[in-house]
């Protein structure tokens, strides 16, 4: 079943709340576009591209990469026509100078209609990060404890096989949640101010919390 929204959503929350799980599915529901920047990052560095080889650097040491070359990155992704009224930000913004340009580029009509905090405690995020595991070939994310594969390290749906995140290594992952209460955090802030911030438990199951997104996003 699908049901069309004309939702323009940004997902906020710290690495490992369950943005992208979420997004990937509520868009598929929803007939949404699905804008993920860490995501389309992994794609330039796949591809070896100077952006992909820059933005490498930041995402091993688990930084942000620098505000103007993600904002350009959306700026044109929001202009394709698959993009053109609903879409979802995963993972975008996450620093006031990128929530400010979002604010900017929207205006009327096009302006933002939700913003969706996915809270989740910290202790809760490490063990979510460490066991993350994803398909090299389809994308769909897995976990080793709480979403197994049949088959140790193969996908479930493609037979693609399951690799780990550069920057879901403990090393790096401690800087991301410093980064996200630092940089990210003080986004709720922003956009509580406007009133459009809404809160979700995201340390439930993830059916549990898909439901309610929908209903939130209504
Ligand atoms: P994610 O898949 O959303 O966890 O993003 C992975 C990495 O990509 C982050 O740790 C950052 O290095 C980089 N990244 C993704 N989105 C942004 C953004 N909006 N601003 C800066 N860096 C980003």
């Amino acid at each position: 079943m699908t049901d069309q929204l004309q939702a323009r959503c940004v997902f906020l929350g710290a690495p490992g709340a369950g943005k992208g799980t979420q997004a990937k599915r509520v868009a598929a529901q929803a007939e949404l576009a699905h804008i993920s920047t860490g995501d389309m990052l992994r794609e330039e560095v796949k591809s070896g591209s100077a952006l992909g080889a820059e933005a490498k650097t930041y995402m091993d040491a688990g930084k942000l990469v620098p505000d103007q070359l993600i904002i350009d990155m959306v700026k044109a992704r929001i202009q394709k026509p698959d993009a053109a009224s609903a879409w979802i930000l995963d993972g975008f913004p996450r620093t006031l100078p990128q929530a400010e340009a979002l604010d900017q580029n929207l205006s009327g009509d096009n302006a933002l209609t939700h913003v969706i905090s996915f809270a989740v405690p910290e202790a809760v995020l490490m063990g979510r990060l460490t066991g993350r595991r994803t398909c090299s070939q389809c994308g769909a994310i897995w976990h080793v404890d709480h979403k197994p594969t049949q088959q140790q390290g193969v996908c479930d749906h493609c037979g693609g096989e399951l690799t780990q995140r550069s920057d879901d290594r403990e090393e790096a992952i401690g800087e991301r949640l410093e980064v996200y209460r630092t940089q990210t955090a003080p986004l709720l802030a922003y956009y509580g101010d406007r009133g459009v911030l809404r809160e979700i438990d995201a340390n439930r199951s993830p059916d549990v919390v898909f439901q309610e997104l929908l209903t939130q996003m209504q």
